[in-house]
């Protein structure tokens, strides 16, 4: 079969996703499943939609069209705040969209109004983490601006953590959305259908029965499609990890010495390697390279291998430990993190298969 490629185990996949929406459901939290991890490849997201998830978000808007054209059902959320030249594509091939400016919501209304539609919004509220968001002292004032577009409802308020300030999600940030929902449909008198509160860092809270009482939306995508949490730096208890692997192909197989030979400059990424001096050992090279994913994010299965690093367009593995048979044309397979299966799926080298 042709390499490298990337399979999805959907049968695996779908165990997660339902085990997810079941613990979710238990604490009242409906789960829209983030796909932009795999690109919205539809596939995948037929599955989910099997396994009963109803609801699908992703960063990207090229996705969305992706997976509607491809004819999945449901709601779709943009859930990175759009870009002011994107708006009529927004408007045109999803139902939601994440905000936090008051210009895009100008732009997403006047787009609305053209293709006569109402796009429902989501305020992002920034609770410490820094990344997107009006700060809650902001927010009142934004609210006010935001109920005067008329091709635009607000359906709620979300939250985003463990992103780019690190920050953990609380009992204590959770709680300060719902206060701040409180404040709004009193002020306002509107009704705010969805706090949505957390991503895969957010799972603990649920697992430990600490989530708020008003909190009643997640989105969800590393848990469901690879069962960890990297910023929690866990395996999801109750999931797998085995969904998504990437299959190589052996190109070169030698015993090399260990240090380079000669005077050691910069490598091609304009870092100064480090070596340590093993010896003789038998090194194979695979036909991936970091163009595709970064080899530090890979993670070895075949006992006894240890991966070396790599360059744009290959793969450097120690294979002397290993009780594998190794030749030129085998098939190395790993297990991928987060990180490294989006960088795959964005690669057009990398072949895409569900089994
Ligand atoms: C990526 C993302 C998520 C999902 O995060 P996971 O850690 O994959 O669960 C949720 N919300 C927003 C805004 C995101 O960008």
């Amino acid at each position: 079969m042709k390499c490298p490629r990337i399979e999805f185990d959907l049968q695996k996949i779908r165990q997660n996703a339902e085990y997810i929406k079941e613990i979710c459901s238990k604490s009242g939290v409906q789960v829209m499943a983030v796909t932009k991890g795999y690109c919205g490849y539809p596939p995948v997201v037929k599955e989910l939609y099997n396994a009963g998830i109803r609801n699908f978000g992703d960063s990207r808007i090229e996705n969305i069209k992706r997976m509607r054209e491809a004819g999945i059902k449901g709601e779709m959320t943009l859930i990175r705040i759009p870009m002011i030249s994107e708006a009529e594509e927004v408007v045109q091939w999803a139902d939601v969209s994440l905000n936090s400016e008051i210009k895009v919501l100008q732009a997403l209304d006047n787009a609305a109004k053209k293709q006569e539609k109402i796009h429902k919004i989501i305020l992002m509220v920034d609770v410490g983490d820094l990344r997107e968001g009006v700060l809650p002292d902001d927010l009142e004032g934004f609210v006010s601006e935001a109920l005067a577009f008329e091709n635009l409802k607000i359906i709620g308020l979300g939250f985003n953590v463990g992103c780019f300030g690190g920050v953990l999600p609380t009992e204590e940030n959770t709680q300060l959305l719902i206060d701040l929902a409180q404040n709004i449909q009193d002020k306002f008198g509107i009704k705010l259908d969805i706090l949505s509160g957390g991503s895969t860092c957010a799972l603990p809270l649920i697992e430990k029965n600490e989530l708020p009482q008003g909190i009643n939306q997640f989105r969800i995508g590393e848990a469901i499609i690879i069962g960890r949490d990297s910023t929690g730096n866990r395996c999801v208890p109750g999931t797998r990890q085995d969904t998504v692997k990437l299959v190589a192909e052996v190109i070169e197989l030698k015993r090399k010495p260990s240090m380079p030979i000669g005077k050691i400059g910069k490598d091609a990424f304009g870092n100064t390697p480090v070596f340590e001096d093993k010896g003789i050992r038998l090194r194979a090279i695979l036909a991936v390279g970091r163009q595709d994913a970064d080899p530090e994010k890979l993670i070895p299965l075949t006992d006894g291998i240890e991966i070396l690093g790599g360059s744009s367009d290959h793969l450097l593995i120690d294979v002397t430990d290993s009780e594998d048979k190794f030749f030129v044309g085998k098939e190395v397979t790993f297990g991928l993190t987060y990180g490294a299966m989006l960088r795959l799926m964005t690669s057009e080298y990398v072949k895409k298969i569900t089994i």
